[in-house]
């Protein structure tokens, strides 16, 4: 009987000392920043280098990388 309730209290000491014990890292949740959404890629008319489609400049259904090729129009 005595060694039973020794047995309860360092159940209960452990238990204890388990729930103030930070979780080890792989079991934290992993807060790690989102990756960017996946955009549409387009290809400049001019010299053919593939932009994303918010960064293009678009003239007369083409896409350019940059105000110059826009000018210089489809190659
Ligand atoms: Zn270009």
């Amino acid at each position: 009987m005595k060694y039973l309730i020794v047995l309860a209290v360092i159940a209960v000491v452990y238990a204890l000392w388990r729930s103030q014990r930070p979780a080890p890292p792989s079991q934290r949740p992993a807060v790690r920043p989102r990756p960017a959404a996946p955009q549409d890629m387009v290809r400049c008319a001019h010299c053919g280098v593939h932009l994303p489609r918010g960064e293009a400049l678009q003239q007369g259904g083409h896409s350019y990388c940059c105000r110059e090729h826009q000018d210089l129009g489809p190659n």
